[in-house]
């Protein structure tokens, strides 16, 4: 019996169960094709705060992005490789956006001159390995290489595959299949591709404008990543095009920085996870069925009270990263193991009931 079973070994999932065995829980996680072999192992896996003017997204990013940095640097020092980041507006009204961030962020920026003509903003940021990463953080966890098809509970632990039992479940899948499914769960896989390159040009900053280059390191830079919409591994009928892939990276990255005699080494693909309004999910899962029997809620109001809401007993998800899952990994697994361990309390703005209560509005 383990206090934890966790579902998916990517960067989320591996950031769990590193906060839970970190507190001497014993812990079990579970991944169907090995440890990073979703999103996460095909990530660049560049630590950057977000960019833009205001909002949620960007809050719960700048907050994730001096967390993480911290973070990695404490607990995994050597997977974490820092360099100053110089991120260059792709035109004029990105060029506004980056001078009323200058003026408002309360980050450290760089003064250091550029040799870029476009506005910029520099700053001291990491990259990760990832893969390096996800094994690191699930050392201490058992690790069994399965795909969970069931979930059942029972007398008051969950029985996983009919042959593990654990106290608490956490669901880290990414874009796959929930293995639990509520309809008012819903996330959008976003195929990215990135590549590995040897080039004989230097390049000693991060680099982001349209795509991201990472510093070189013995002749070798990482350039990504693709966003695209159209492909899905689960639904597309046609392969995915990895010429057309790298042929859309190299004209990006050449956009930013002459690289000159280009040879691809390897091409990394994977799907992004994200939800319908951009944030996070993490906590408790509504249980639908249940909690619409409830005559006592009223569903057609502006302030839901999401503590009316019925919940799967200790079982909790942690997903929708989209394309800052390094970031925000660490951040959002603290802030779910003291929701486990103590009931400390998850804001609603990334708990999974705010889509209960927008879908249970409009039926
Ligand atoms: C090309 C690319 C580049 C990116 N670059 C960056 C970047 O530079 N910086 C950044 O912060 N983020 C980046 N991201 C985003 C980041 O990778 C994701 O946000 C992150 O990987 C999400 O992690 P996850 O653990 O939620 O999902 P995943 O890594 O997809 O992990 C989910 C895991 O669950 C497993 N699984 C699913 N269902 C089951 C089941 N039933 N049983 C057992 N196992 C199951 C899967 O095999 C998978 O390994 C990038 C993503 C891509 C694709």
């Amino acid at each position: 019996m383990y206090d934890v079973a966790i579902i998916g070994a990517g960067i989320n999932g591996a950031s769990v169960a590193f906060e839970l065995t970190q507190k001497g829980k014993k812990v079990i996680i579970f991944d169907m094709n090995g440890v990073a072999s979703g999103g996460s192992g095909a990530a660049g896996a560049f630590i950057s705060p977000k960019f833009s003017k205001a909002g949620e997204l960007k809050e719960i990013i700048h907050d994730a992005f001096i967390y993480s940095m911290a973070f990695y640097e404490k607990n995994f020092p050597h997977l974490l490789t820092k360099a100053p980041l110089i991120h260059i507006a792709q035109d004029e009204k990105d060029s506004e956006i980056l001078k009323y961030y200058k003026e408002h962020t309360d980050l450290k920026l760089s003064d250091e001159k550029n040799s870029f003509e476009n506005e910029t903003v520099s700053m001291e940021a990491g990259i990760v390995n990832a893969h390096g990463m996800c094994s690191a953080m699930c050392k201490s966890a058992k690790f069994v290489n399965s795909k969970v098809e069931s979930l059942v509970y029972d007398d008051g632990m969950w029985i996983i595959d009919e042959i593990y039992s654990a106290s608490s479940v956490v669901m880290a899948t990414g874009a796959y299949k929930q293995v639990i499914q509520e309809p008012y769960i819903k996330l959008r896989g976003i195929w990215g591709h990135r590549i590995d390159i040897k080039t004989t040009t230097e390049n000693k900053n991060s680099l982001h404008q349209f795509v991201s280059i990472s510093p070189s390191k013995d002749g070798v830079l990482a350039i990504g990543a693709t966003h695209n919409v159209h492909y899905h591994p689960e639904s597309s009928t046609e392969p995915y095009d990895v010429q057309e892939g790298r042929a859309e990276l190299l004209q990006k990255a050449s956009r930013t920085i002459d690289l000159e005699n280009v040879e691809i080494i390897r091409d990394y693909t994977g799907l992004r996870s994200g939800s319908f309004d951009y944030m996070p999910l993490v906590g408790s899962l509504v249980i639908s069925k249940e909690t619409l029997a409830d005559t006592n809620i009223k569903f057609k109001t502006k302030k839901p009270n999401f503590e009316e809401y019925s919940y799967y007993p200790n079982l909790y998800m942690i997903n929708g990263n989209g394309g800052y899952g390094f970031v925000l990994a660490p951040y959002l697994a603290k802030i779910l193991s003291e929701n486990i361990l103590s009931g400390k309390k998850i804001s609603d703005r990334v708990s999974p009931a705010r889509f209960f209560a927008r879908w249970a509005k409009k039926l």
